[in-house]
């Protein structure tokens, strides 16, 4: 049976290239009606923090990527940690064994210079030990070379003496990164490690390892990382990485997962929901190929999930991510709880003008908000413009006089007489209307927009940005 892993340390906030390693992971075991194996890699007590652990593990949650055992939680699986293990001195009985076949030695280091070793033993040092030398084992590498087949880039070769001996069991009693990742994987049962490139040469360090041991070693797949656009590795210095940022702007977990599923990983569509896609993955359509991220592709398919969604999805995932990442926003909160309605009609004609979920809280707040602000541009233009007063004034008589102002052909046909009686060309009144209707100048369509606003807030409004706009002059 397949059996996958993703290993994250929590060293940091969940970052896309972890995701997308996740998601390959994922897809796999799900195809092949495998495992996919959750394991927090924390034996770095100087880097890994217990906070990153939390949002690691709420950001793959957020992703859809779950996870299929590991310790039982009430009814649920936790991840697996590696500082757990340890505690169970699984690593330092594997290293004792490695010892004992004198694959392995204590190192005593140098208290003036940690790195050098002024003892190698097959026996615990224990004179060493009381005098409070620093001890480590160490794995022995031996001549030769070191061969894997990588289901990617295909047949690896190392040649061993570029490797110094590796330390496997730290002086403080933890398992490094090297040795952790082999006793795991092994006891695990993982067939297939599918990881980042950038672990390609520990990949013979390991095998080095399982063949001291004489276990058979997983397959592995190390798949080409995230490039910025200048061709290094994704980082800060291009932009946001980590999925918190991703969700903090409002993507959407289904439009994040498209679009990571596309970099790297042949698929015939372009917009998708990746748990639709099960069926489609195998290794095969993995690329060898660097992926570049790009910032805008991933806005525009995150414009796509946005109106491909039900508008009561919307409104339920738009009500969540106010309420996790702009609890300031008070107003706009309340009213999408207590006008249900009128915010789903208001949502449908917002949505189509925006790609995320913090443009469409700019777009849909006015409609929502009593006493929306207005911007600078629109100050300027009724300031500059003399008829402004007048279109409104004009604006107001025809639609108070109007039936309910709910047919956007008959909404067109008003304002064409607005602009007719004012004897100002269209746009200029149309303008000046939307803008005093929602103060400013991009908005929905100012049909769709007056016919969902309705007759009486349409009113409203056109009396209060007559009555402000006066002090504009
Ligand atoms: N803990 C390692 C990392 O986060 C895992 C690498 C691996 O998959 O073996 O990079």
């Amino acid at each position: 049976m397949v059996r996958v892993r993703f290993a994250p340390s929590p060293t940091g906030y969940l970052h896309v290239g972890g995701v997308r390693t996740a998601l390959f992971n994922w897809l796999f075991a799900r195809r092949m009606g495998g495992k996919f194996i959750l394991r927090i890699e924390d034996t770095d007590l100087e880097r890994s923090s217990k906070e990153f652990e939390v949002l690691i593990l709420e950001s793959l949650k957020w992703c859809g990527l779950d996870w299929d055992e590991g310790p039982d939680i009430g009814g649920d699986f936790g991840p697996y940690r590696q500082s757990e293990r340890k505690e169970t001195g699984i690593y330092q009985n594997y290293a004792q064994k490695l010892v004992e076949a004198k694959k392995a030695y204590f190192a005593v280091h140098d208290p003036e210079d940690s790195k050098k070793v002024i003892k190698k033993a097959f026996e615990w040092p224990q004179e060493y030990f009381k005098k409070g030398y620093d001890i480590t084992i160490k794995f022995k590498i031996e001549e030769g070379e070191t061969r894997f087949n990588d289901l990617l880039k295909g047949k690896m070769t190392f040649k061993n003496d570029v490797f110094d001996d590796i330390v496997i069991i730290k002086s403080n009693g933890f398992p490094t990164y090297n040795f952790a990742v082999v006793v795991d994987d092994h006891l695990m049962k993982i067939t297939h490690v599918i990881r980042g490139e950038d672990h390609l040469s520990n990949t013979p360090k390991q095998i080095m390892i399982y063949q001291a041991f004489e276990w058979n070693p997983p397959e592995f797949m190390h798949i080409p990382l995230i490039l910025g656009k200048d061709r290094s590795p994704l980082s800060k210095r291009h932009g946001g990485t980590s999925v918190n940022y991703f969700r903090e702007q409002g993507y959407l977990n289904k439009a994040l997962m498209n679009y990571l599923a596309l970099l790297g990983w042949s698929v015939e569509e372009e917009i998708f929901d990746y748990k639709e896609k099960v069926e489609t993955f195998t290794l095969n359509s993995i690329s060898n190929k660097s992926v570049i991220f790009d910032y805008q592709k991933l806005e525009w398919i995150n414009g796509k999930h946005l109106r491909n969604i039900d508008t009561i999805e919307l409104y339920s995932i738009f009500y969540d991510w106010l309420k996790t990442f702009k609890k300031e926003e008070i107003e706009v909160i309340r009213e999408l709880d207590i006008n249900k309605s009128y915010a789903l009609k208001v949502l449908k004609i917002c949505r189509e003008k925006v790609n995320t979920l913090a443009q469409l809280l700019e777009m849909i707040k006015p409609f929502l908000v009593d006493e929306y602000e207005y911007e600078g541009k629109y100050i300027e233009k009724f300031k500059s413009d003399g008829q402004a007063a007048k279109v409104l004034e004009e604006s107001i008589k025809i639609f108070e006089k109007a039936r309910e102002l709910d047919n956007t052909d008959e909404i067109r046909k008003l304002l064409e007489n607005v602009s007719n009686n004012v004897e100002v060309k269209r746009k200029r009144a149309f303008q000046i209307v939307r803008g005093a209707l929602l103060g400013k100048l991009i908005t929905p369509g100012l049909f769709e927009s007056i016919q969902v606003l309705g007759k009486s807030r349409t009113l409203q409004r056109l009396k209060r940005t007559l009555e402000i706009g006066r002090n504009w002059k």
